[in-house]
């Protein structure tokens, strides 16, 4: 009988795909259970090859797709992936296949309640903006990036509908990609009092099923318009119309453990590999994409009005140098809240650490409350009466004596949403408060309950942290007041100019869109009123910054003007790391590149009981890095100082994680 031979990609973590035989012919892209050494995998085939009779070749137990479970498609962009992030392959596989099919589970069919995707809804009237975006996205229905750059409340999303709508009408799917979970659930009210059909989700808080659901449906054609986060960048699709990635400068979109990547780009790769157009949509775009505007690669769709008429809200920079503050709030401050609580309206306060202090530590000596297994402070959660820490959650008691020095001169200080809801409730006593951070929305459904209790037009004050500056408005906020800003201001990380001025636009976008409200005010509190970014900010001038900021990159020779890569290890013991970090160090030293740090401590430099250190290493071109890098990999592979560290590679790193 003939045998046919076949590459198989296993999710390990080794650099090489393995031979296996079976009696027919396997198209490339379909699972495949193998025997792999005392267990047994779920594989995929890669190709078809001639038997290689030098080594010992098992046989494919079962053949576990009657069709791919990857299209030709999706299986090219995930070879690209596999390249262009130097992963091994088996494991980029492995990360897009629902669970479901991970396992040596066979393909099942699922109805889907509603596929008549009819529009039930009533359709707005577009603004000449809206019109001329969507009529220049018509022009072709071949690959290529547009841009939807946009104000918060300037009708992005009516956009992505029509876009939507155009896909339906020729019978073509679409897929929307979101930062994160919690932006899911008003995306599918919209979608749904828009369209008929079922809209599917695609996300890691679903079970199994659902998730399979979601991908058996998809590649059948029956689900037509899919919402997900980032691993819903490969899902099969039966006729796929365009991709949109909402929010696109959102560094949610980069995965940054196991498998390291961007969704955004690979929805980008996925776009053009389809031949179908893609939408990026930002009120802020990020810094690589306004420089790809620049170039030409991206066209850009301007929408700089607000979709309803509403004026944007006027940006105040407050000078705290010289005023006396209270748990984080200048007195001028509060006496603004409850001025604007008095007349009725809400208030914002956006504080980016959550928990009640963010720190416990002794006022003799320098002893400060730290975790044993992730060397980071401490944060005191009042509720709780424990130090909590913010990387692994574990819980620790309270010290009465300094463990240090023996004194008993232990304090808490700094500033979190916790500290800034008491003190409101002690101050300001007829506001009702939404605190709206990691701890008040964990369970399921949590944030969507508070925002409509918010969005019910009371009086009110939301305190919150980053996750208000995300997607959700709160249209009969009047006051918004930015705290805490000025140890981002001085943060050295590479791109925190950028971070910090997007998180500012986004979260003054938030602001005021009610009709209501004629006179929105957004007033960031901080030390350096005369920053020049703040200035440019505080005129709405968000695309100033962000040029300024590509000039610095161009003149610094930082990325997007060069390709970066960060080589990580993660261990128990530091030596470990420092010592195979020193000889890649070494490695890349001899390659005379301009830009290479480190070895030092990631951010996040311990975490459960594990170090984790980097170099940081900035390539002249793209080209070179790849070179550089798939050479290292073939010369570490034999060092010594690698079997003690687990190591990874981050291409176009977000931050030093
Ligand atoms: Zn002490
Ligand atoms: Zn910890």
């Amino acid at each position: 009988m003939k045998n046919f031979y076949f590459n198989i990609a296993l999710p390990l973590p080794i650099r090489k795909t393995f031979q296996y035989s079976y009696s027919e012919k396997i198209k490339k892209g379909s699972r495949v259970f193998v025997p792999f050494g005392s267990r047994k995998l779920v594989g995929i085939v890669i190709e078809e090859v001639k038997e290689d009779k030098s080594i010992e070749t098992k046989n494919i137990i079962a053949l576990l797709d009657n069709l791919p479970s990857f299209s030709s498609k999706a299986f090219e962009c995930i070879i690209w992936a596999s390249k262009y992030y130097h992963h091994p392959i088996g494991e980029v596989f492995h990360s897009f296949l629902p669970n479901h099919l991970r396992k040596n589970n066979l393909h099942k069919d699922y109805a889907v309640s509603n596929n008549d995707y009819s529009i039930i809804g009533e359709k707005p009237k577009l603004t000449d903006e809206q019109n001329n975006a969507l009529k220049i996205y018509k022009n072709s229905s071949d690959f290529k990036v547009n841009v939807i750059n946009g104000v918060t409340g300037s009708g992005k999303t009516e956009i992505y509908l029509r876009i939507i709508e155009k896909n339906l009408e020729e019978d073509k799917s679409t897929l929307l990609l979101v930062p994160e979970i919690n932006l899911i659930p008003q995306l599918i009210k919209v979608f749904s009092e828009r369209f008929g059909g079922n809209i599917g989700v695609y996300h890691s808080k679903q079970t199994p099923i659902q998730k399979y659901k979601t991908w058996q449906a998809s590649a059948n054609g029956n689900i037509k318009i899919i919402i997900g986060t980032r691993s819903s960048v490969m899902l099969p699709f039966k006729k796929i119309g365009s991709i949109i990635v909402d929010e696109e400068h959102d560094e949610s979109y980069k995965q940054n453990e196991g498998f390291r990547y961007s969704a955004r780009d690979l929805a980008i790769k996925r776009a053009q590999v389809e031949n179908v157009p893609i939408i990026l949509g930002s009120a802020t775009p990020s810094i690589t994409t306004i420089d790809n505007i620049a170039k030409n690669k991206f066209i850009e769709l301007v929408l700089k009005k607000r979709f309803d008429g509403s004026n944007p809200p006027k940006i105040l920079l407050y000078d705290s140098n010289k005023t006396k503050i209270n748990n984080g709030i200048s007195e001028e401050l509060l006496e603004l809240i409850k001025e604007t609580i008095a007349q009725g309206k809400q208030v914002l306060i956006f504080n980016n650490r959550r928990g009640y202090a963010p720190f416990y530590q002794c006022l003799e000596c320098d002893w400060i409350a730290s975790c044993n297994s992730c060397e980071t402070n401490l944060v005191y959660h009042e509720d709780l009466k424990r130090l909590v820490c913010h990387r692994c959650e574990s819980k620790y008691g309270i010290p009465d004596n300094c463990p240090s020095c023996s004194k008993s001169s232990l304090n808490i200080s700094g500033v979190g949403t916790q500290r800034i809801e008491k003190y409101l409730q002690e101050e300001v006593k007829e506001a009702q408060i939404f605190r709206i951070d990691y701890d008040t929305t964990r369970k399921k459904d949590a944030i969507d309950d508070l925002i409509t209790e918010i969005n019910k037009d009371k009086a009110a004050i939301l305190i919150g942290t980053q996750m208000l500056s995300k997607g959700h408005d709160f249209p009969n906020v009047a006051l918004s007041i930015i705290l805490n800003i000025d140890t981002l201001i001085n943060n050295p990380d590479f791109n925190t100019a950028e971070k910090l001025s997007q998180l500012m636009v986004q979260v003054s976008g938030r602001v005021g869109r009610s009709r209501n409200i004629k006179d929105g005010k957004v007033i960031i509190q901080t030390r350096y009123p005369n920053d020049k970014n703040l200035l440019n900010l505080r005129d709405g001038n968000y695309m100033k910054v962000a040029k300024g900021i590509i000039n610095d990159r161009k003149n610094l020779n930082q990325p997007p003007y060069t390709a970066s890569a960060i080589i990580l290890a993660t261990s128990p013991k530091k030596e470990s790391n420092i010592a195979y970090l020193n000889e890649a160090r070494q490695y890349f030293d001899n390659l005379k590149l301009e830009t290479i740090y480190g070895p030092m401590p990631s951010q996040v430099s311990k975490l459960k009981g594990r170090y984790k250190h980097l170099i940081y290493i900035q390539f002249s071109s793209r080209s070179q890095l790849h070179k550089e890098i798939n050479k290292f990999l073939l010369i570490s592979e034999k060092w010594s100082t690698l079997k003690k560290v687990k190591a990874m590679i981050d291409i176009d790193p977000n931050n030093f994680y």
